[in-house]
């Protein structure tokens, strides 16, 4: 009986998609609106959305402006108790709601205010709970702290891989070295630097890593985002995330002008910097007013995407990749994975021949057959738009009266938090909450209950210690 047990268990786990997953998928693409659930659509068919904590390290040593936190985030302490508690509530309930395999953000805050070692256990968490947890954070670490929350105290890695956002900009006040940066080109030292910590871990520890660069773009450094990627993309990023300012979180780190950030105006300023045309139609994560990504690789200095969305053979190449290997492989062992592929590919023999003509697409844009394929860097460039506060804090008052707004700015803003592809969890609620509702509506609230739960130590704490 347990024998036929455990062959069940394996049949289900090295089906092209497990029910769990399955059933997790389903639900979000039923939960969608109909503006969202076009051909490509990567929610609902490959992955339920990423993930984000919230409450768990409110504090950040740095003065951003903007910043999306909430104006008490600062009286908050950090507490790797209730760090590590509320890590494993939410992420519980993450797993229950949207199943087993997502990316989640350990993000607050300033995720390096925590001990490295509150840090690691927060990690450790994440990852039991079938997240793959990338930390948020402003990168102004040393080697010592990464190595502390990478290796254990007998100097064995704790994790095989680790992932982390770094955002680092000029908009940001109180870095070591660069106070207060007048322009980007001043921080290209402080990327590289960064990345250098990472590259001396895998080199002591065999440890490998995911690094994603966050720019928050304003009218001043708009034109200095094509010098950013030109003079840092061969640093180790894999991904180039920029994020238009919008008018959301602590309003007294607001400045004019935000309004004149036009999606468009950005994407070409990434273009620029890529120096191509990034197409972003073939795939998408969520709302395309949201998000905007494109998937791709640079060899040497030229970056070449991975689909181009004029193609009509690459646009059908995505769908007949989701109905081939639908669901995904995040955390799952190698021997599972392949078992999975071989049966996805036994139920759809003739996607092989479709992967090989889409690679010969790719190759051919790449530049044929005689580049050094060896030096291929996979980069993905990603623009992600926050709503204004206001227009979140109306549409979410729709979705939760279950009423649809008329006003075009609202309409827009309930299709784009419907369609959210960056949720954080509320247990307490049972709800899934779009990340612009929590800065732009919930943070307040909620670091004000919080400053009175975890106060700042006062001077007479600090003396008794
Ligand atoms: S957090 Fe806001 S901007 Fe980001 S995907 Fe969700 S709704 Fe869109």
């Amino acid at each position: 009986m347990r024998l036929f047990q455990r062959l069940r268990d394996i049949e289900e786990a090295t089906r092209p998609v497990d029910p769990e997953t399955e059933a997790a998928l389903a639900r979000r693409w039923a939960s969608l609106p109909a503006s969202a659930k076009v051909p490509g659509q990567l929610i609902g068919r490959k992955f339920t959305g990423c993930e984000a904590t919230h409450g768990v390290f409110p504090q950040c040593d740095f003065a951003c402006k903007p910043c999306y936190h909430s104006a008490d985030a600062n009286k908050v302490r950090i507490d790797g108790p209730h760090t590590l508690s509320e890590v494993r509530r939410q992420m519980a309930f993450l797993r229950r709601e949207r199943g087993f395999g997502a990316y989640a953000q350990l993000i607050g805050g300033e995720v390096s205010l925590l001990s490295p070692t509150d840090h690691a256990a927060a990690i450790g968490i994440m990852r039991d709970h079938g997240r793959i947890p990338m930390s948020f954070t402003h990168g102004d670490f040393d080697y010592d702290y990464l190595r502390a929350l990478a290796v254990d105290q007998h100097d064995r890695p704790r994790f095989p891989h680790l992932s982390f956002a770094c955002h680092i900009d000029t908009t940001m006040l109180g870095r070591t070295g660069a106070t207060k940066p007048t322009s980007e080109a001043q921080l290209h030292d402080h990327r590289r630097r960064f990345c250098e910590l990472f590259d001396r871990l895998r080199a002591e520890y065999g440890i490998s890593s995911y690094l994603a660069h966050n720019m928050t773009v304003t009218p001043n450094n708009l034109d200095q985002i094509a010098d950013v990627i030109q003079s840092c993309h061969g640093q180790g990023w894999r991904m180039f995330s920029f994020q238009p300012a919008a008018y959301i979180g602590n309003e007294n780190r607001w400045r004019d002008g935000y309004r004149e950030l036009t999606s468009d105006l950005v994407w070409d300023e990434i273009q620029r910097g890529a120096g191509t045309r990034l197409p972003w139609a073939a795939a998408q994560v969520g709302d395309t007013r949201c998000n905007r990504v494109t998937w791709g690789a640079y060899l040497r200095d030229r970056y070449t995407p991975l689909l181009d969305d004029d193609d009509d053979a690459d646009r059908r190449m995505v769908e007949t990749w989701f109905d081939a290997f639908p669901g995904n492989f995040i955390l799952r062992s190698k021997a599972l994975s392949t078992l999975r592929y071989g049966r996805s590919i036994a139920r759809r023999p003739g996607v092989v021949g479709e992967l090989a003509a889409w690679a010969g697409r790719f190759g051919d844009r790449a530049g044929g057959r005689r580049q050094p394929w060896w030096r291929l860097k996979p980069v993905t460039f990603v623009m992600h738009r926050f709503i204004d506060a206001a227009d979140t804090a109306a549409a979410w008052d729709h979705i939760q009266a279950g009423t649809t707004a008329t006003e075009p700015r609202i309409v827009e803003a309930q299709e784009r938090l419907e369609a959210c592809a960056y949720s954080m969890g509320h247990p307490e609620t049972g709800q899934l909450v779009p990340a612009c509702v929590q800065h732009g509506v919930l943070d307040p609230e909620e670091n004000r209950r919080l400053a009175e739960l975890l106060p700042l130590p006062t001077r007479r704490d600090r003396a008794s210690r």
